[in-house]
């Protein structure tokens, strides 16, 4: 039955590009939106690439290509992370730079959308040599940066360290320390407290929303979550403290599961001392596949894009999918997600709860003046429940699943802006 999944599915359903642009028609088409507008829309603003030229520790000279895109800056400066890897493709970079104009739509945040990435390999890099090309990528695209233009933040790869590096390479160039030209910077250097929390705790927050809608409570709520880094390790961690039952946890070489629930911070010791989530002692191994088609309440794909498709949608046992990763459903299988009567909480909701903060490190930084864990975390609860409701609202109001109210409320959110602003042609 088990189907891993990447099986049996075509190159262009996993297209991100092509995703994007699927979610966005049928928004569009819905809010019968001007042509002229979907055009601005669909365009990214500025994409830049630019040819880095880095001295290697062994003396030769590498040139690695960059790009950062500028999908919109209609609601604010363009926001969005940057990466480092192999494979990064412009297509790509172009497709997460949209995706990040709508998650800040959906949030309400003042900012557009952007993203970064490097075609690189960090895994044989050393840290003199990602310094360097940190540093000269950014002077390179130093122009377009700025806490009023684009603010990036860490992605795959990338770290509160590189952001240093970042924001550092910037304040040489103006000559003046500007911390809110980066987020996700270290604590000491103008970060904000809860960031690392932030996106698992938004998670949580939109599934308690989700339960109240099915009057259900936490503690009797099974929740089974894939990946357990970042995102899903904290949800996993903040779930379990708020009295869910987090019965499976998928990691990237095996799952464990636990029917009654795992005790997750011995789980997070054991993966710490062994480097695994497998043959932990409270908790029996189980396939990857066969954790990820539980019957369970929720789903929290944390992991990685492209997971539930049309392959392995058909075998979802849940009632509630919270998209913890971004773009972990294909367009191909969100209908048959909605055919099943799948609540989703789309990936532009349920993980906005990272760009949050980063907005609320952006603030701080403005204002100089630092906020306590407890403020951070009530403010990205207030957030995050008002976002749950205005797209729970427009799914009610306009009779559209979830995913599909997030796309319109965002592409109306960001049309509006245009339109107040005028095109100056
Ligand atoms: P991470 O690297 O910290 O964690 C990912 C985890 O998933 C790792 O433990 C990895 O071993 C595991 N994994 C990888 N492939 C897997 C597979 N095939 N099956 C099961 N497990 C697998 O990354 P993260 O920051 O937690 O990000 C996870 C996802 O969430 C990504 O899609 C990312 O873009 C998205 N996201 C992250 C944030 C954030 O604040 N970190 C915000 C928004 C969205």
């Amino acid at each position: 039955m088990a189907v891993a999944a990447h099986d049996e599915v075509l190159p262009t359903e996993l297209n991100p590009w092509l995703a994007a642009e699927t979610r966005f028609n049928e928004a569009a088409q819905i809010l019968n939106m001007d042509d002229g507008l979907q055009k601005v829309l669909r365009t990214p603003s500025r994409e830049i690439t630019v040819y880095i030229p880095v001295l290697l520790d062994d003396g030769r000279i590498e040139v690695f290509t960059g790009y950062r895109v500028q999908h919109s800056i209609a609601r604010g400066p363009a926001k969005g992370g940057i990466r480092y890897a192999p494979d990064v493709t412009l297509e790509e970079v172009r497709a997460l730079a949209s995706w990040m104009t709508w998650k800040c739509a959906v949030v309400n945040i003042p900012f557009g959308g952007g993203k970064g990435g490097v075609i690189c390999d960090p895994t044989v890099m050393s840290q003199a040599e990602l310094e360097r090309l940190t540093r000269r990528y950014t002077a390179d695209i130093i122009e377009f940066l700025g806490p009023d233009k684009d603010v990036p933040a860490p992605d795959m790869n990338t770290n509160d360290q590189v952001m240093a590096w970042l924001m550092d390479t910037y304040s040489m160039h103006v000559r003046a320390t500007t911390t809110a030209v980066v987020t996700g910077k270290p604590v000491d250097l103008g970060g904000s407290r809860g960031r690392t929390e932030a996106t698992g705790r938004g998670c949580m927050t939109v599934t308690l929303q989700a339960l109240e809608r099915f009057r259900k409570q936490p503690e009797e709520t099974c929740v089974v979550i894939q990946g357990f880094g970042n995102v899903g390790g904290m949800a996993a961690r903040l779930m379990a403290q708020r009295g869910f039952k987090v019965v499976a946890i998928i990691e990237y070489d095996g799952a464990v599961h636990n029917n009654h629930g795992l005790d997750i911070d011995a789980l997070m010791r054991h993966k710490k001392e062994t480097g695994s989530v497998v043959d932990f002692d409270g908790g029996e191994n189980i396939g990857r596949d066969e954790a990820l088609f539980l019957p369970c309440d929720v789903l929290l794909p944390a992991a990685k894009e492209n997971v539930i498709t049309s392959a392995t949608a058909p075998n979802l046992r849940c009632s509630i999918l919270t998209e913890g990763a971004n773009g972990p459903t294909t367009a191909a299988a969100d209908r048959i997600l909605q055919d099943k009567g799948i609540f989703v909480i789309p990936d532009i909701l349920a993980n906005a709860g990272g760009v949050t903060v980063s907005y609320f490190e952006w603030v701080q930084d403005r204002m100089g003046y630092f906020w306590n864990e407890e403020l951070v975390n009530t403010r990205l609860e207030e957030m995050m429940v008002n976002a749950f409701r205005d797209v729970v609202k427009y799914a009610d109001s306009h009779q559209v699943h979830n995913r599909t109210a997030a796309y319109m409320l965002a592409l109306d959110r960001v049309a509006f802006a245009i339109k107040l602003r005028g095109l100056y042609a």
